[in-house]
Formats: structure tokens, sequence, C-alpha cells
């Protein structure tokens, strides 16, 4: 008998839309069809749902261990299950010891197991002095490195200059890893910032003005070169700009390895509203205008861009607070909201098709990281499965946030498409907006040869 028939549900292939049955056991997928013959031990009615595949958010600042004070995997992995996520990649900055090395890998596993209600794959760090330990990274099996090109605003976490990614981009190219990068230029971004701040000026526009678009532009040129240079495979992370997509798909179109994502709150925010909702709602690279925003859902449409990710950042209230926006935390908390932004501000609004968003969300990352049971609703897979009515509508209040420190700048904000059951490895961990199941979420590593 099967573990778990989920019955009637809308799923998204390459030739449509269907509805059918996905069948289960053992965690994994076995059977996707328009009527899966047998008994399941748990049927569930999905009449009216439409299955994407468990989102897989590539991009989360969770800050455990050392710094849980600002988020934590209990709090941000049920955060996550709530927005039908069942897989994250956790960057390496925030905790403390930040994952520069094996022994700090083994701390941040240790902090995670047993307590998350999603599969976390781990970043590795890529800093000025932590080269010959990049080996031990890979073998505790980290899913990239990540490296910060203007200041990342953690002490122990220093930008990498041109030379550290030189020989990082060298050496994880060897290791057959992926580098990500925060592409902002330090020299435009630093100087600029330092000039405003001496002159008094520090608010929200003032902010913006400190970090405009070319700053992007230069720092992913910068980087593509040095990934065509040493064929080391390169990810940017959090495009802000139009022009910067179109950096990478041209750099991509001539053979060079390299992907980007965007996130939610470039494509649904802009810098006006940055001046509206405040502190909340700041981040680096900054906010930009509406016309810099409707290029990112045009390269969604186009295919130029293929992966969206949260970047959820967190911050204790008293650094999201204030007028002074140098001050303020750059970073937004924004996981549990993704899926829900796409299919309202995608899919209602802009009519990105399903399969995209399923693609942007899921089926991508997982080829390009590597991750070959996650991902996918097809037979082999793991059975990580988010149930959407798409139709539903809601507004986001604070307390729906499952976040350590309950602010969004999507607080507040109308809705249409709502998770309404998550479920990881065949086990549902939310259902109705609770969660149901204990924690559990694994560490997770990507295979060694690419797919
Ligand atoms: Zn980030």
């Amino acid at each position: 008998m099967l573990e778990l028939i989920i019955r009637n549900g809308a799923i998204g292939g390459e030739s449509g839309v269907f509805t059918g049955d996905v069948a289960i056991a053992d965690g994994q997928i076995v059977a996707v069809g328009n009527e899966v013959t047998g008994n399941g031990q748990t049927e569930i009615d999905a009449t009216g749902l439409h299955l994407f595949p468990g989102v897989i958010d590539a991009h989360v600042h969770f800050n455990e261990p050392g710094r849980a004070g600002w988020e934590g995997f209990v709090t941000g992995t049920q955060a996550l299950a709530a927005g039908g996520a069942t897989v994250c990649f956790d960057m390496p900055l925030n905790a403390h010891p930040p994952t520069l090395d094996g022994a700090s890998f083994e701390h941040k596993r240790v902090a995670l197991e047993g307590v998350s209600w999603t599969d976390i794959a781990l970043w590795g760090g890529l800093v000025p002095g932590n080269l010959d330990r990049m080996e031990e990274l890979a073998a505790c099996g980290v899913v990239g490195f990540k490296a910060f090109m203007s200041n990342s605003g953690i002490d122990d976490f220093p930008a990498a200059d041109d030379l550290t990614l030189y020989e990082g981009m060298m050496r994880a190219a060897e290791l057959g890893l992926i580098v990500a990068v925060h592409a902002e230029s330090e020299a435009l971004t630093g100087r600029l910032a330092a000039r405003a701040i001496a002159a008094g000026k520090t608010t929200a526009r003032d902010y913006l003005r400190s970090r405009p678009a070319i700053a992007e532009i230069e720092a992913i040129g910068r980087a593509l070169l040095l990934a065509e240079e040493t064929g080391c495979a390169l990810h940017i992370v959090h495009v802000s700009t139009g022009r910067g997509v179109a950096l990478v798909a041209a750099a991509r179109a001539r053979g060079v390895d390299v992907s980007c994502e965007t996130c939610p709150h470039y494509l649904v925010l802009t810098e006006d509203d940055l001046e509206t909702l405040g502190a909340v709602a700041k981040c680096a690279p900054p906010l930009r205008a509406a016309a810099v925003r409707d290029a990112l859902w045009s390269g969604l449409l186009d295919g130029d861009l293929s992966m969206v990710a949260s970047d959820h950042s967190p911050a204790p209230p008293d650094l999201k607070s204030g007028d002074d926006f140098f001050r303020v935390w750059g970073g937004i908390s924004g996981c549990q909201s993704l899926l829900p932004l796409l299919l309202t501000d995608g899919y209602h609004r802009r009519h990105l098709p399903l399969p995209v968003i399923a693609d942007i969300t899921a089926g991508y990352v997982a080829r390009r990281f590597r991750l070959p049971e996650k991902g996918r609703l097809a037979p082999g897979a793991d059975a990580d499965v988010t149930l959407v009515d798409l139709d539903a509508g809601f507004t986001l209040n604070r307390d729906d946030l499952f976040y350590r420190h309950k602010h969004s700048p999507y607080v507040g904000r109308r809705f249409r498409g709502r998770v309404v059951r998550t479920i990881l490895r065949g086990v549902t961990t939310l259902l109705d907006g609770k969660i149901v199941s204990p924690p559990v979420g694994r560490l997770i590593r990507p295979v060694s040869s690419p797919l």
C-alpha cells in the first residue's frame, strides 16, 4: 500500500496543466498520472488546488548559531513552510562563527538538525584568508561559496577583494562548485555612503543615491570577467536591475557558466515604497524605480532571469527602525511571502505562467545547484509538494508571520494565491496556516557532478 496519494490536483507540466494524482512511498514520489490506481494509507483530496514542487529558497539568512536573537532555524523554517518551501540554502555570514571552514560548518549542522521544518543546504563563505579552507568546506558538502564585493555589514565576514575573488574562483573551479557574489562595487557605494553621511544626508533618498544601478552593473561585469577567465561557475545573487540580468544573459550566450536570481522585493516594491514603508523595506542593492522593476518581470517572462530567491535577511526591531537610513540594517524579512507574491503579482497580474513559477522557484534551482531529488513532481523525486489555492485572497497580518521578529514590508498587503498545505518528503509540515509536524528537515548536500 502507498503511504500517501494526493488526488485530483492540478499539475503543471511542459505540455500544460492536467488534473491528476501524485502517489508517494517512503518519502518519494512513485507515480504521477491522471488516475493512480490502488489505495494510500492517507489520501488527500486536492480538488481545486494547484500542485507545485516545494519551493527551494536558495538565499536565506538564519543567523544560527551565535546570532539566534535575529532569526533561527525554528522560526525561519516554519516561515518557509508557511510560504510553501521545502528547502532552503542558508548563507554563511550571519552565524557566529561564520561558515568559513569545516569546524564552523559542523557548528551550523548541529544547530539546524532536529529543529528545522525544511531541508537545508549550506553556503560556505569566501573571504580574504580562507582560500585554503575551501577544500574542506567542499568536503563538508557546501552548495557553493558566497562572497561579497561590497561591505557585508558583518565585521567577521569581510568583502572579497579582486585577488581573493580571482584565486577563490580558480579554487572553486577545481572543486566543481559555484561561487555566488553580492555584486555591488565597494569603491562606488562605500565612497558615496561616506560622503552622504559626512554631509548629514541620511534619508531614504540619500541611501538610494549611495547605491546607484551602475554599482551593481560594474560589479557584475567584473565578476563575469573573473569567472570567464577562471572557468568558475558563477551565480549573481539578488540582481536588482534589468541591465544586470542582460549582462548575465549575454555572458551565458557566449558560454560563461553563469546564473542569477532576483528577489520578490525587487519585483513588487519600488524606491517610492522605501519612502512610504521606511526602514522595514531597506535592502542592498536597494529598491529601484518602477521601470527597472518592470524589466525584471520581462526577464522572468522571456527566460533570461531563471530564478527567484527571498534573500530573507531579518534583524531585531531596533535595527529596523529609525530615520537614519545608513544605520538601519539592510535586509528584508520575506521568505514566507515569496510564492504568494509571485502568484499575486506574477501569475494573476502579469500572466507569468504557472510552470515558469514552478521552475524559477524550484526546478531550475535544483538543476543549477545539483539536487536531483528536489524541484520536480516526478517519480524518483523527493515528495516535496506545495498545494495552493490560486484564487484564495488574503491580507497578510503581522500575526500570520512565523519570523522571530514579526516585521515585513508585506504586512497589510493583499494577496491572491494561498499556500494550503506544504509536504516535505511525504510529511505534511504545514496545513491551513499551522505547523502540524515535528521538525523533519535535514541537512542536504549537492551531488558532485553537474546534472
Ligand atoms: Zn543575502
